[in-house]
């Protein structure tokens, strides 16, 4: 945007993203001197004159180049918004991005994204578990469309990545690498800079492979991909950056050329999230620092008091990582913190995991993930229902097992909720 990379920094000193994020974006001399940037609820936007109506479409539809000094101009709310543009310009901060789009919702961000870059006869390949709506997409959706989607176990690593490439020609026709880390619901890892140099490695002339990583469970705050070599990320802001659980939204960051490309299909699609949306995950910026590491510290308490507790067989926490393990290398290699979400098996099975759940009175039974509020699951039969049960068991989801997604609460309150629920068992 217009000039604001100066607002960046004060003299030599380089401002950090919680600090930006009140002000980076926005003018408020463009909105009557708003201290807040109001929200606009318009589907068009007037034009000054028909002079100046002809050169937005000539930028926007890419006829020609945007000027050095020329302001993207406002046409249309599919194409673009001045608090969408605020949010984007925003958001790309803490990734480092170059440009970001945001969308109506994590699964919006995601089918748009691969829609804008795959073409039939392409190979996506990716580590499993994935989320869902993701693995519906790329299991089901995509080969209907002549795209060849590849799976692997995710604790396979490189070694599984180098595997699923080996059939046919299949390295000459990989469009896209698509990572999940952490998997949900084990944490289980997956290094995405070593996975960045096989991607790096299968690239023939002029065609290059894109390696996609949904950063939904740490970041933007605790893993940052595009530093590991990613060149996409991807995030249902409705978890985290949203905060609240009250909204759906999503978003990709990357390079300029290719968001330039994904932001057309976007237009194209209709997939873009509207102003109410955008205002709303505005104000949720502005305190996404403080609740994230709120939830990160209390997450550290809950797993502590759950790994000791007798009626809990073995808690997921990447908290609890020891050294040795390859997962631990790549955790110090990448991740900045443990994050919030804990999955942990009690002694017993489904009945026993459902009591917990049933008993629990200040954390919510629910799905989703991220807000202020804790919330429980259980993954076998509620956000993994459709995995088949032996395949279940291969990635690591057994009965007993009951997600957790911490929120800002009292650790101490938390810990008694869980104590008395853990009664149940
Ligand atoms: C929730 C989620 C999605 C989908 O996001 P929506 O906003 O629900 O469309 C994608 N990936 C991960 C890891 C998620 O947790």
């Amino acid at each position: 945007m217009w000039d604001e990379e100066s607002k960046k920094r004060i003299g030599g000193h380089e401002l950090r993203p919680e600090s930006l994020m009140m002000s980076f974006g926005y003018r408020p001399d463009l909105s009557e001197g708003a201290a807040k940037p109001p929200i606009f609820q318009t589907s068009t936007f007037v034009f000054a004159s028909a002079e100046e109506g002809k050169a937005f479409f000539e930028v926007a539809y890419g006829l020609r180049e945007r000027g050095p000094s020329e302001r993207p101009g406002l046409i249309y709310s599919r194409l673009n918004n001045p608090g969408l543009e605020i949010l984007e310009d925003r958001l790309t901060i803490w990734d480092g991005a170059e440009a970001a789009a945001v969308f109506q919702s994590g699964m919006a961000a995601i089918s748009t994204t691969i829609l804008s870059l795959v073409r039939p006869r392409d190979v996506v390949v990716f580590p499993e578990p994935v989320y869902g709506g993701t693995e519906f997409l790329l299991h089901k959706v995509l080969p209907e469309f002549g795209v060849e989607t590849v799976c692997f176990p995710a604790l396979a690593g490189t070694d599984g990545l180098e595997r699923a490439l080996a059939g046919g020609d299949r390295r000459k026709r990989l469009r896209m690498v698509y990572v999940e880390t952490p998997a949900n619901p084990t944490n289980a890892l997956v290094d995405i800079a070593a996975f960045a140099q096989v991607a790096r490695a299968a690239g023939q002339e002029g065609r290059r492979p894109v390696l996609a990583v949904d950063n939904t469970f740490l970041g933007p705050l605790f893993q940052h991909p595009l530093r590991q070599g990613a060149d996409l990320v991807l995030y249902s802001l409705t978890k985290y950056v949203g905060g609240h659980s009250d909204l759906i939204a999503g978003a990709c960051l990357g390079s300029d050329e290719l968001l330039a490309q994904i932001k057309t299909t976007r237009t194209i699609l209709g997939t873009m999230a509207g102003p109410w949306t955008a205002w709303l995950l505005l104000r949720s910026l502005e305190t996404l620092k403080l609740r994230m590491t709120s939830q990160m510290k209390n997450a550290r308490y809950v797993a502590d008091f759950l790994a000791q507790h007798p009626r809990v067989q073995r808690v997921h926490y990447l908290g609890h990582l020891e050294e040795g393990d390859p997962q631990f290398e790549i955790f110090r290699k990448q991740c900045l913190s443990p994050g919030a979400m804990i999955s942990f098996e009690i002694v017993g099975g489904e009945t026993e995991a459902f009591r917990v759940l049933d008993a629990l009175k200040l954390i919510k039974l629910a799905v989703s993930l991220g807000g202020t509020e804790s919330l429980a699951e259980h993954p076998g039969t509620m956000t993994h229902s459709d995995v088949p049960p032996e395949e279940q068991v291969k990635m690591g989801i057994t009965p007993a097992m009951i997600r957790l997604s911490v929120g800002i609460e009292h650790p101490e309150d938390l810990i008694a909720d869980l104590e008395q629920a853990l009664e149940h068992a």
